[in-house]
């Protein structure tokens, strides 16, 4: 999302004459767009500001702040920092033309609002990076408050993008080149709850994009477990140029934590949504994210996680020891906090299973010819090297004196590794 919001902002900038630089050293104005989960995110932003805040000495520059840690510091970020000119959060964005127009004229400037700002998005060109794959956000915020989490606060409630200005940009995408089209949003399967009718649910998007001419692909994160409906399922299995692709947080493997986590499924009611779908699709892969060391999570229920990616066969998963987070629920369970070196050993034995169902998975695929989307091309020892991702996320090197960035390829898969799996074109 935060990719998705800096392509946003920079083509907000280009439409008032802004070119974006290579090197920060030469620019006018520079943004950080920053990220709140963790703490150690926060912290790379705040010190990155540090080091620009030097370069004022020699040059007149601005510096902006925006994102997830602007919405939750606001204007102390000004007195903080008093070399900041530009302070706005994650609702401000379509407003940041006249913000930086306060800015030029030498004013400091804090715009955070906790009500999305209303503009004609449409009228702003996005400056994607890249040109294989275009992110396109359909919906905003999420509404479950997950006692972790800093989203709900930092992001607002879930409001949902109109169906048919996301299938105009879809379709723009497309016509530009893109090759894959990457729906987003905190909960994406929640899309069009807050629209009210019938036609917005992400089921329906799919099967509306899946229509537009051209070959190509589509994605979606992140999925709420309890959000996949049947339909969605149908949909995913009816529209060819949807991958076999769930990514699918499960955080921990132990129903007790999840209630203290505020999730609202248990470990059978997951695991039962991961047996639907693997029981729909033959080349699936279903990607979690886990958290070790949930405040009071005892040495058992943690043994709960490990057991469930083995026994639910999970692809791959992010992982990451709990880090509090100001305003949430669990940060005030002080008492109950995981002592740092038990977090962290439980992070690396929590890293060692996932690693080895990472290979497992790997491993499942030998035999198997999967299309592939190349995403790069290297020359090594006189051979050209290609790097590419199969529909259900994999990443597949094989070697091609032919294949260019943005063919797709079939190739049967004769080796796994650990990151990645190799084949031969066929
Ligand atoms: S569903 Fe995801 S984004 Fe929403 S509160 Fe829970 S962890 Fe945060």
């Amino acid at each position: 999302m935060n990719k998705s919001d800096s392509e946003r902002i920079v083509g907000i900038l280009s439409h008032f004459g802004y070119e974006e630089c290579e090197n920060p050293r030469e620019a006018d104005l520079l943004i950080v767009n920053t990220c709140s989960i963790r703490q150690l995110s926060a912290n790379k932003a705040y010190s990155q500001i540090g080091v620009w805040g030097k370069w004022k000495k020699h040059k007149p520059i601005k510096i902006g702040f925006c994102g997830c840690v602007a919405q939750q510091d606001k204007k102390g970020l000004l007195k903080r920092f008093p070399y900041l000119d530009l302070v706005f959060g994650t609702h401000n964005i379509y407003e940041l033309p006249t913000l930086i127009q306060r800015v030029e004229n030498g004013e400091k400037v804090c715009a955070i609002t906790d009500t999305a700002y209303k503009a004609d998005e449409t009228q702003y060109h996005i400056s994607r990076k890249g040109n294989l794959n275009a992110w396109i956000p359909i919906i905003e915020g999420c509404n479950n408050f997950c006692t972790y989490c800093i989203v709900p606060y930092t992001r607002g409630r879930e409001r949902s993008r109109d169906f048919d200005v996301i299938v105009e940009e879809a379709k723009r995408a497309i016509s530009e080149g893109f090759k894959e089209i990457t729906l987003l949003g905190q909960n994406v399967d929640s899309y069009g709850k807050d629209l009210k009718d019938e036609k917005s649910t992400l089921a329906n998007l799919l099967r509306e994009l899946n229509k537009i001419e051209g070959k190509f692909r589509i994605r979606f994160v992140t999925s709420y477990p309890t959000d996949i409906t049947d339909d969605l399922i149908d949909a995913v299995d009816e529209c060819e140029k949807v991958c076999e692709y769930f990514h699918i947080p499960m955080q921990s493997g132990n129903s007790e934590v999840l209630k203290k986590m505020n999730r609202r499924y248990n470990r059978e009611q997951y695991k039962a949504i991961v047996e639907k779908i693997r029981n729909r699709f033959k080349h699936v892969t279903i990607t979690s994210d886990f958290i070790a060391g949930f405040p009071g999570e005892t040495e058992e229920q943690f043994e709960d996680t490990l057991s469930a990616i083995k026994e639910l066969q999970l692809d791959y998963s992010n992982t990451a020891a709990y880090s509090p987070r100001e305003k949430t629920v669990a940060a005030k369970w002080i008492e109950k906090f995981i002592p740092e070196e038990i977090k962290y050993e439980r992070l690396e034995r929590l890293n060692e299973v996932n690693k080895q169902a990472s290979i497992a998975s790997n491993k499942k695929f030998v035999g198997e010819t999967l299309e592939v989307l190349v995403e790069g091309v290297k020359e090594k020892d006189g051979k050209r090297q290609i790097t590419s991702r199969a529909g259900n996320n994999k990443i597949v090197h094989f070697e091609s004196n032919t294949a260019q960035i943005g063919d797709f390829v079939n190739v049967k898969i004769d080796a796994a590794s650990l990151w990645c799996i190799k084949g031969q074109e066929v």
